[in-house]
């Protein structure tokens, strides 16, 4: 190659190098340009590039052949250059021609060519593997946008001014898994197609929907658009046939920030954090189907972590203590049983139950708790049976939440057994819920206490989800009508003619009834026409502190009112 060919190689070879140093900035016209400079240069008559996704495809012929030069001399191949990128497995491959008449190519030529294309193909074949990084980085399986995507579009937005305006939502398909059992997993992709096209639409061509992971999306859109989404995410019928003559309803949870004016984007995951708390109120605490994120949440839900974190310090600290609510019977208006109901004091302040007993029933903390405060109600209970007072029978409450996660019985009995409290003065509430189907091990646990003397009670009866079986099956002593049951001038009609019977079928089934949340005097009166005998309520008192309870042990009468015949 004489020095003037050598130099313009050289420029060549530069300007290639050249391109190539911006990873970032893959200018396509470039390569086109350079390829038709090699092959000028070498004087090659023709050169074709080709990309194929998969080696399949390559074998198969599908993929995406571009002619970067032609100059129509015809052709007689002199070289292939073939590139097989990692992990993806496309193929890049040049193909380069000469035609019959122009001399062929010298060595020295031949490696100076070779050196050009193989260094061409690696840098193009790097950039392809870039996209295709990018299809895994940014999409998830099922070509959905994935959270990748989505925050980098928040991040655009912001870069533009144009995230005000804006609201971001995060949604989950209401028992999805339950459809995609109904309809096969390919109509339940068709669904999830179809369903968010319908809220593509109603987000006017605007707007980005992604998907967070399995039935979950996350999506922005302008604040005017959210009511017509909602709608949708309200309930939709979806058709998942071809022809749409097949059609399901489909809801969605979702957890709404609308982002304020005067909001400082920091990062994307400081908005996806603020729609994912929202959803997953939305999802798992039923506090509705629509949630918007504000503030409190926050603060909600650092009060919660602050129950579990000090829940350990309180206990050793002795702050829950054991509150006494007398069972009074109404003939003679003397106590005759109590409730514990635990109380969190934290210096002058007392927390009730319903601050923490829904967050502890999230692990077994329960457990910890319900087991302290029997101890604490047996070591009162013996202090009492020492001093010679007049003893009732005090219930302890016990959450379902994990009574069924291990056999709490024998525990139990230590610890009364341990204080030396006689069985027959314990008696454990166990409400009804909903999720309740394991009736054999709420049966053998109920029946072991009871084998032990020891009462159980149904709690807050009428307001769950119990069903008539719960109390033919179950050996309980002691049904507790709930309050929301319990007669008063407001809701008298049915509710006291299913008060009526309740109370009867108690009766009929050998069960002691008590009617819980008793206020008033009306009240009194309609237990005393229906022949339930035992009422705790604040129209006798509120739960007692323990000195206060003591006071009340020894022979203490409640006055009841004149109308009730002594
Ligand atoms: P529960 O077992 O049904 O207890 C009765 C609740 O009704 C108590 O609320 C009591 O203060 C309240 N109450 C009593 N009389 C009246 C009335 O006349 N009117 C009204 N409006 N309310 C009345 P509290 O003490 O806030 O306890 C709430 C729930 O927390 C209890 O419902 C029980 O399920 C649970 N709980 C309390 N202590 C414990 C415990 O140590 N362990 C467990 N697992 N749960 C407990
Ligand atoms: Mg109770
Ligand atoms: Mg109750």
């Amino acid at each position: 190659m004489d020095s003037k060919r050598e130099q313009t190689y050289n420029i060549l070879f530069a300007r290639m190098i050249d391109s190539m140093t911006d990873l970032n900035d893959f200018d396509r016209e470039e390569f086109i340009w350079l390829l038709y400079e090699i092959c000028r240069f070498f004087d090659l008559s023709k050169g074709v590039t080709e990309f194929y996704d998969s080696l399949s495809a390559e074998k198969d012929g599908r993929g995406e052949i571009m002619i970067d030069y032609d100059d129509g001399r015809g052709e007689g191949k002199i070289a292939v250059f073939r590139r097989t990128v990692t992990p993806s497995k496309t193929v890049i491959k040049s193909t380069l021609y000469k035609s019959a008449d122009s001399e062929n190519l010298t060595d020295d030529e031949y490696r100076k060519l070779d050196l050009m294309l193989k260094a061409m193909l690696s840098f193009i074949s790097r950039n392809r593997l870039q996209s295709v990084v990018e299809k895994l980085a940014f999409y998830d399986e099922f070509g959905y946008p994935n959270i990748n995507y989505f925050s980098r579009e928040l991040e655009m937005m912001n870069e533009k001014g144009e995230l005000h305006g804006h609201t971001v939502i995060q949604f989950n398909l209401r028992h999805f898994a339950l459809i995609n059992k109904e309809v096969g997993r390919a109509a339940g992709d068709i669904i999830i197609r179809n369903y968010l096209n319908a809220i593509k639409e109603r987000m006017g061509g605007t707007g980005l929907i992604c998907r967070v992971g399995g039935d979950n999306f996350a999506a922005v859109m302008k604040n005017e658009c959210l009511e017509n989404v909602l709608r949708i995410l309200a309930g939709f019928p979806v058709s998942y046939t071809p022809d749409g003559d097949k059609s399901i309803f489909i809801s969605a949870s979702v957890g709404i920030f609308t982002i304020p004016d005067d909001y400082v984007f920091e990062r994307p995951g400081d908005i996806l954090n603020k729609v994912y708390i929202a959803a997953q109120d939305a999802r798992y605490e039923f506090k509705g189907p629509v949630i918007y994120y504000n503030e409190s949440i926050i603060f909600e839900k650092e009060r919660q972590s602050n129950v579990r974190r000090y829940f350990a310090d309180a206990l050793k600290n002795n702050e829950f203590k054991s509150f006494y609510q007398p069972k009074v019977d109404i003939l003679t208006g003397k106590i005759v049983g109590a409730e514990a109901l635990c109380r969190w004091m934290i210096g002058e302040k007392t927390v009730l139950p319903s601050d923490f007993i829904p967050i502890l029933e999230q692990n077994t903390d329960i457990c910890t708790l319900d087991f302290y405060m029997l101890d604490r109600v047996c070591k009162d209970i013996r202090r009492w049976l020492d001093q010679g007072r007049n003893i009732v029978r005090v219930s302890v409450n016990l959450s379902r939440k994990h009574l069924f996660d291990f056999d709490p019985t024998e525990h139990l009995l230590k610890i009364i057994d341990e204080n030396r409290v006689p069985h027959r003065y314990i008696e454990f509430e166990l409400t009804e819920t909903m999720t309740d189907v394991k009736f054999g091990d709420l049966k053998r646990i109920t029946s072991t206490l009871r084998d032990k003397d020891i009462s159980v009670a149904v709690d807050d009866f009428g307001i769950g989800y119990s069903s008539l079986n719960l109390i033919r099956e179950i050996p309980w002593d002691v049904l507790k009508i709930d309050r929301a049951f319990v007669p008063t001038e407001e809701n008298y009609g049915v509710t006291e003619l299913m008060f009526r019977y309740v109370v009867a079928m108690a009766q009929a089934m050998g069960l002691e009834c008590i009617a819980e949340g008793v206020e008033t005097e009306k009240q009194l009166e309609i237990l005393m026409d229906n022949n339930c005998r035992i009422a705790q309520g604040f129209f006798f008192d509120k739960p007692l502190s323990v000195d206060e309870f003591e006071a009340k042990l020894n022979g203490f009468t409640y006055k009841v009112p004149g109308f009730i015949a002594m």
